[in-house]
C-alpha cells in the first residue's frame, strides 16, 4: 500500500505501517488531503504492483546510510524512527522502486499477496500525541482467498450495524455532548431505564450474597489518595487536585479507600469476617481524547465495585463465591463463554514470596474448585497482588474484559486495618477487590452490541406496544394497557394516525419485543394479535395467554 501511495502521490511522507488484528494500516502525511474515493485508486495501483511480481529484498544498512537515504527522500518521520533504533544496523526492505524501514519478515514476491481491500481513512497523530502533526491513516485487510475476505467484510458489516454508538442514538438510549465534555455520557430515559434494571438486579443479587450496600462521595481529600498509594502509583489516571478551604481534593479514581474508611468505623472481630462492602460507585479517570470510544471508554463511569475483608483462611472460599456469583449473573445476560486469565506477580511488587505464592495458589485452587479453565498471564498481576480477569464472548465471537477479582495485601497495611482474633490480638485482614460487570457504561455498551439493540424482554425499556388498527379501537387498547400495567409490564399505545403496516414497521425499528395489534377480530375474541421481534407473527391469542408468555420470559430472563 505504501509503495502504491508513493507511486501515486510522490511527495507523501511516510509514518509507520504495522500489522493489526485481521489487517494493517499505514500513516501518511499527504501533500494534499485525500478522500475515501481515493482508496479505490490506491487499491487499483496495489493490484498493478501485485501483477508486476516485484521481489522483496531485505538489506541491512548502517544508521548513517539509512539517515542519508531517508534525508534525501525528505522522509522526516523515518529519521525520527531511526534515532530510536538501539542497534547499529537497521532493517531495510526494498520492492520495485520503494524502500522502507522494516524488521520483516516479508513474502518473497508481490504476487504472493492474497486478496485485499482498503477499508477506511482516519486521522492519527504522529506517535499518538496531540502535540504532533495529524497524519492520515489508511486501514486495510488482506486474506488468502476471496471467500475469506468476503466473510471478513460481512463480519465488519455486522460489527458496524451493531455499533452501540449508532444504536444508542437510533434507540434514544444515551448521548455525548461537546458542551458537557468528552467521555461523559448523558443517559436518556430509555438507556437509564435499562441501567436501572441492571442496577436493581445487581443490588438484589449482592444483598442475597451478604454484601452491605453503601454510597460514597465523588470527590475525596488528596491526603486519602496519598495514604492509599494512588497518588504515587496511579497519578497519570487521576485529574488534577482542586482546593476547598485550603484542603486539596481530587475526583475519585477508585472506591477502595472510601470502603476501607467505612470498614474502619466498626472494630471487626474474627467472627465478623468476611465483611463485604459493595457500591455502584462512580469514578473519574483521565483518558486521552484519542482513546475515548462511546460508552466503552469514558472519563466518568460507575463501577459495580465491592471490597471484601476476610481472614487468610477465608479468601479461597470467598473467591469461589465471587466466581459463582459472576458466572450466574453473566449467564442472565446470555454470556456463557469466557476466557479467564490468572495474572501472577509482576516485576515490581510488594509483599513476601510466601504471601504471593499462597495467594496465587489460592486463586488457582478457587478456579479449579469451580471447574473453570484458565490461562496464566505471567507477570500481569497488580503490584499489590495476583488477580483473575474474566473476558466474556459476545454474539459476534468478540471477547470483552469485564469481571475482575484481585487480592490485595497492600491497602490493609497502608491503612492499618485490623481485626481482633480469638486470642484478642490484632490481625491484618486480606482485602479482595472485585467487579462483575466492570462498569455499567461499558457493560451496557457491550450489551447493546451483543443484542444488536434488541434487548431481551426483562431488560427492554418498553416490553410491549399496542397497535390499534383504527380510532374505534382506542378504548379496547386502553383496557389492554391498564391490564398490562397493573402487573408491571412496561407497555404503551401507538396512537399515530398511520396504517397498521407502518406501525408494525416503526415498532420493529424501535426494537420493541412485542407488538400487539388490536382490531375488530381481537375485540370480539377478547384477544390480541401478537408479533414478536424474534419469532415474528404469532397470531391472535387471549390476553391471559400473552401475559403468561411474557411473564415467563421476564422471570426466566430469557
Ligand atoms: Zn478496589
Amino acid at each position: 500500500m505504501a509503495a502504491a501511495v508513493t507511486e501515486l502521490y510522490p511527495e507523501t511522507q511516510l509514518g509507520i505501517g504495522p500489522v493489526i488484528d485481521n489487517g494493517f494500516y499505514y500513516d501518511f502525511l499527504f501533500k494534499d488531503p485525500i478522500s475515501e474515493s481515493d482508496l479505490l485508486l490506491i487499491e487499483k495501483k496495489m493490484k498493478e504492483i501485485q501483477r508486476r511480481n516485484d521481489e522483496f529484498i531485505k538489506e541491512s544498512w548502517t544508521k548513517k546510510e539509512a539517515n542519508a537515504f531517508f534525508k534525501k527522500q525528505k522522509q522526516s518521520f523515518k529519521l525520527d524512527l531511526i534515532k530510536e533504533i538501539p542497534e547499529k544496523e537497521v532493517g531495510i526492505y526494498r520492492t520495485g522502486g520503494f524502500t522502507d524501514l522494516c524488521k520483516g519478515p516479508h513474502i518473497k514476491k508481490s504476487s504472493e499477496i492474497g486478496v485485499f481491500k482498503l477499508l477506511s481513512l482516519a486521522g492519527a497523530y504522529w506517535r499518538g500525541s496531540e502535540q504532533n502533526q495529524m497524519l492520515t491513516r489508511i486501514y486495510g485487510t488482506a486474506w488468502k482467498t476471496k471467500q475469506e475476505l468476503d466473510e471478513h467484510l460481512n463480519y465488519l458489516k455486522e460489527v458496524e450495524a451493531r455499533d452501540h454508538r449508532k444504536l444508542g442514538k437510533d434507540l434514544d438510549l444515551f448521548s455525548f455532548n461537546p458542551e458537557v465534555g468528552a467521555g461523559l455520557a448523558l443517559w436518556h430515559s430509555k438507556g437509564a431505564f435499562v441501567r436501572k434494571i441492571i442496577e436493581d438486579f445487581w443490588k438484589e443479587k449482592h444483598l442475597e450474597q451478604g454484601y452491605q450496600l453503601v454510597n460514597t462521595p465523588h470527590i475525596a481529600s488528596l491526603d486519602l489518595w496519598k495514604t492509599s498509594g494512588h497518588w504515587d502509583f496511579y497519578r497519570e489516571n487521576m485529574y488534577a487536585p482542586f482546593k476547598i478551604e485550603n484542603q486539596e481534593y481530587v475526583a475519585k479514581p477508585m472506591n477502595c479507600p472510601l470502603h476501607i474508611k467505612i470498614f474502619q468505623t466498626h472494630q471487626a472481630s474474627y467472627r465478623d469476617l468476611p465483611v463485604r462492602i459493595g457500591e455502584l460507585g462512580t469514578v473519574y479517570r483521565y483518558e486521552r481524547s484519542g482513546v475515548l470510544h462511546g460508552l466503552l471508554r469514558v472519563r466518568g463511569f460507575t463501577q459495580d465495585d465491592a471490597h471484601i475483608f476476610c481472614r487468610s483462611d477465608q479468601y479461597e472460599k470467598e473467591i469461589e463465591r465471587i466466581l459463582g456469583l459472576t458466572v450466574e449473573m453473566l449467564k442472565s445476560f446470555g454470556f456463557n463463554d469466557y476466557q479467564i486469565f490468572l495474572s501472577t506477580r509482576p516485576e515490581k511488587y510488594i509483599g513476601t514470596d510466601a504471601i504471593w505464592k499462597k495467594a496465587t495458589n489460592g486463586l488457582e485452587d478457587a478456579l479449579k474448585g469451580y471447574g473453570l479453565k484458565y490461562e496464566e498471564d505471567k507477570g500481569g498481576g497488580t503490584f499489590y497482588g495476583p488477580k483473575i480477569d474474566l473476558k466474556i464472548k459476545d454474539a459476534l465471537g468478540r471477547f470483552w474484559q469485564c469481571s475482575t477479582i484481585q487480592l490485595d495485601f497492600n491497602l490493609p497495611e497502608r491503612f492499618d486495618i485490623y481485626y481482633i482474633d480469638e486470642k484478642g490480638k490484632k490481625q491484618r485482614p486480606i482485602m479482595i477487590h472485585r467487579a462483575v460487570f466492570g462498569s455499567l457504561e461499558r457493560f451496557v455498551g457491550i450489551l447493546i452490541e451483543h443484542y444488536a439493540g434488541i434487548f431481551p424482554v426483562w431488560l427492554a425499556p418498553i416490553q410491549a406496544r399496542i397497535l390499534p388498527v383504527g380510532e374505534d379501537f382506542t378504548e379496547y387498547a386502553h383496557t389492554i394497557l391498564e391490564k398490562l400495567k397493573k402487573i408491571g409490564i412496561r407497555a404503551e399505545i401507538d396512537h399515530a394516525n398511520a396504517t397498521v403496516g407502518k406501525k408494525i414497521r416503526q415498532g420493529e425499528l424501535d426494537k420493541i419485543p412485542y407488538l400487539l395489534v388490536v382490531g375488530d377480530r381481537e375485540v370480539k375474541g377478547n384477544s390480541v394479535s401478537v408479533r414478536s421481534i424474534k419469532e415474528k407473527d404469532l397470531g391472535p391469542m387471549s390476553l391471559e395467554k400473552f401475559i403468561e408468555k411474557i411473564s415467563k420470559e421476564i422471570k426466566e430472563k430469557s
